[in-house]
């Protein structure tokens, strides 16, 4: 069953983009977890920790929006249409669109998502190279974006079945006719 909406909104092009609860309750666990681990292995102040734990919630939503931005924006470069964009969980997300006729576009807009993550995990190392001699709570954040987004890639990859990577696979093996359809 799908988890409610938290937030809703239409955006101008229509695509009706939701936040569900799990979401936000998984990115509240992910933040906590990441900050109770700066406390224990590195002895964080509490009161930076909190503000790990918040910065590591909202970036958690924010990468899987930016998964998703990413499907939704090949999609409707190639012309296709885009009714609903879901984060649904901390690391996942959904697109509901139209299916391409043509593999090699259903094969691209499939593989959008996981190189807008790779794009992530590579902002994270020049983020966390970048504050060495920084604020430890930016360093945390940087860690934990890393570890978030390698975790979010691992399952877009062939082995997962029905991740982005195995569908575009078989998109691009398909004939046009038997091309997926387009739940990302
Ligand atoms: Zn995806």
């Amino acid at each position: 069953m799908q988890s409610p909406a938290l937030a809703r909104r239409r955006t101008r092009t229509g695509v009706d983009v939701r936040l569900t609860r799990r979401a936000v309750m998984e990115a509240s666990v992910l933040g906590v977890a990441s900050a109770a681990i700066a406390v224990v292995l590195s002895g964080a102040d509490p009161l930076k920790a909190a503000g790990l734990a918040a910065a590591v919630a909202v970036f958690a939503l924010i990468s899987a929006l930016l998964h998703e931005l990413a499907h939704l924006w090949a999609a409707t470069r190639r012309g296709l249409r885009v009714l609903r964009l879901d984060v649904t969980g901390a690391l996942s997300g959904g697109l509901t669109r139209e299916a391409s006729a043509c593999p090699r576009t259903e094969a691209a807009v499939c593989l959008a998502g996981p190189f807008a993550t790779l794009a992530l995990v590579g902002t994270s190392v020049i983020a966390f190279l970048a504050l060495r001699d920084g604020p430890a709570l930016g360093r945390g954040l940087a860690q934990a974006m890393f570890i978030l987004n390698v975790a979010a890639l691992a399952g877009t990859l062939p082995f997962v079945p029905g991740s982005d990577v195995s569908r575009a696979w078989a998109a691009w093996r398909s004939d046009a006719r038997t091309a997926p359809p387009g739940a990302a």
